[in-house]
């Protein structure tokens, strides 16, 4: 199919000045646009994976996506002066062969290979990550670790029982000691919750197949280790691929191909309607920040959006029970405060995690490590303090200014970086950066799934698109079979990428199961459990 004739066509047909709901605002421009195309809310990677797979095809397609400029959602790269930076750190790692051939094919050479290094910062000292256990006990000393000894021969003797939460499962395989050094105060941080208060299978997902004596083993024997079937489970993942200029570089080239493929890609279109009639969507309206607003009509629909963002603009409503479920969902939110500091090193790390709980900071980016391009000046380096909250907490509310002076403070406080070298700074808040799987968020998703099932030409995709807490990979798996389905390939189900959870850090050398892998995340424990 040739796309810009499609185009043209339809752009032949292109207005209307058929009337709209009364809550569409009185200046707005009404027009309508796209026929026979299939509309995609988000230009994250998701809504752009779709539209990609769909151009190379000759399908036409819009996306609308809300920011004024920028494209790749939460795998953005947003710029300060000059800065590059990530919402968290964006490293591009697949067992997904399809994913991979399609970074390369999108990003060529300008798609690198990078180091990793990243440390655990815990009292005052860097412990090698993932945790080496020669490397630990030296550095706790040996009061403290034959403390950690006592404390897991004490629960390997006197198991907690029944084992209910994360810090159950874990002081279980570990002990007290070693848990309250190195998993408690972290895990609260991320996810804004006690330890007592997370399921314990989650704790079992997210370090599946280690203990302490495990994890001993595999440092002392790993030298005579041969990969067999399931054999060798490598923890870390010391190699990892960057986009030269940021994970953002890869959308935004994604975009123009969608553009030179004669497709579009419309940037300030917020999704503000999705207009339906109880079995097909019929178009979705987007407004600009002028308030005008665009009926896009067309044959298929993708959503990328929050669920709970848009069963709230379905038109007409969803019905009661399919609302309630969505208002239940919950998202656990993130900011980071940039530092720019006048120092060309500061130290060697991608990233550092943060775990002592004297501090709010979460983890630390060092931008300059993740790529040399990320800042516009060889001699200064730019730093991403992380902080977990929810929209609308202390944090969240704190001035720009404040989060940089606490930045500062915290920085200095754990010795990273002296606050008199930081010479400029700034602010960017995600929400929305974390789906939360509590007790209910199954039977929600169950509960708006079943009713948008009913609309035949409309699938969701993506992260927030399906509540999954997927990495950008099971982000665009669910993209590509949702354009699959399109392009009459399917029938995919795109709700089955990512059903068997497993944890990013991991890479099996068994891959049987390789296309399944996810991350897991904590599920709150219920107080009947
Ligand atoms: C801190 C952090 C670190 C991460 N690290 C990694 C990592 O190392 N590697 C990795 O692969 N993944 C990582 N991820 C996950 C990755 O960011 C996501 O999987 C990916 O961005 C999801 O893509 P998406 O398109 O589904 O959604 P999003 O990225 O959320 O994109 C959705 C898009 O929709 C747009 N939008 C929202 N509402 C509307 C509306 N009403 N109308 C129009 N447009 C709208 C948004 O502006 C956005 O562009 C990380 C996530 C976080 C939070």
């Amino acid at each position: 199919m040739d796309v810009k004739a499609a185009y043209r066509t339809d752009s032949l047909n292109s207005s209307s000045t058929t009337p709209y709901s009364a809550a569409r605002p009185p200046h707005s421009i009404y027009t309508q646009s796209v026929g026979g195309a299939t509309v995609i809310a988000g230009g994250g990677p998701a809504g752009l994976t779709a539209a990609y797979e769909l151009t190379k095809s000759g399908f036409p397609c819009v996306v609308l996506e809300s920011e004024a400029s920028l494209v790749g959602g939460i795998s953005r790269t947003d710029t300060y002066k000059g800065y590059r930076f990530d919402i968290g750190g964006h490293r591009f790692f697949s067992k997904n062969d399809e994913v991979n051939r399609l970074w390369n094919e999108i990003l060529g050479d300008q798609f690198l290979k990078r180091p990793r290094l990243s440390r655990i910062y815990y009292n005052r000292k860097f412990f090698d990550y993932p945790l080496k256990p020669v490397d630990a006990f030296l550095k706790l000393g040996p009061v403290c670790s034959a403390t950690i000894l006592l404390s897991y021969f004490k629960a390997r003797i006197k198991p907690i029982k029944p084992e209910r939460s994360f810090e159950d499962w874990v002081v279980n395989r570990f002990g007290r000691k070693l848990f309250q050094t190195f998993f408690k105060a972290y895990t609260e941080k991320v996810w804004g919750m006690p330890t007592t208060e997370i399921s314990a299978d989650w704790a079992a997902q997210r370090i599946k197949g280690l203990s302490l004596i495990n994890a001993v083993t595999s440092v002392l024997f790993k030298p005579f280790r041969k990969a067999g079937k399931g054999a060798v489970i490598k923890t870390l993942i010391d190699e990892f691929h960057y986009p030269k200029f940021g994970p953002g570089q890869m959308w935004e080239a994604a975009r123009d191909k969608v553009r030179e493929g004669g497709n579009r890609v419309d940037h300030d279109s917020r999704v503000a309607r999705v207009e339906h009639d109880g079995n097909r969507v019929t178009a979705f309206v987007s407004r600009d920040s002028n308030g005008n607003e665009t009926q896009h009509m067309g044959r298929n629909f993708i959503s990328t959006l929050p669920l709970r963002t848009l069963v709230k603009i379905m038109d007409p409503p969803a019905p009661a029970e399919v609302q309630a479920a969505a208002d239940a969902l919950k998202y656990r939110d993130f900011l980071t405060v940039v530092l720019i500091a006048d120092q060309v090193e500061t130290f060697p790390d991608t990233w550092i995690y943060v775990h002592d709980p004297e501090v709010k900071l979460g983890r630390v980016q060092n931008f300059k490590n993740w790529s040399p391009y990320m800042v516009p000046d060889a001699s200064k380096s730019s730093l991403g303090l992380e902080y977990f909250c929810f929209e609308g907490d202390g944090l969240w509310r704190m001035s720009d200014q404040e989060l940089i002076e606490l930045g500062k403070k915290e920085i200095g406080q754990i010795g990273l970086v002296d606050p008199s070298k930081v010479v400029d700074g700034c602010v960017v808040r995600m929400p929305k950066a974390y789906p939360v799987y509590d007790d209910e968020y199954q039977k929600n998703v169950e509960i708006i799934r079943n009713w948008l099932a009913r609309l035949e030409n409309f699938q969701v995709a993506g992260r927030n698109g399906m509540h999954k807490y997927n990495n950008q990979d099971h982000s665009m798996m669910t993209a590509f079979l949702a354009a699959r389905n399109i392009m009459g390939q399917g029938p995919f189900d795109p709700w089955c990428v990512n059903t068997d959870a497993e944890y990013h850090e991991e890479k099996a050398v068994d891959q049987t199961a390789a296309d399944t892998a996810g991350r897991a995340v904590p599920r709150k424990l219920s107080t009947a459990e």
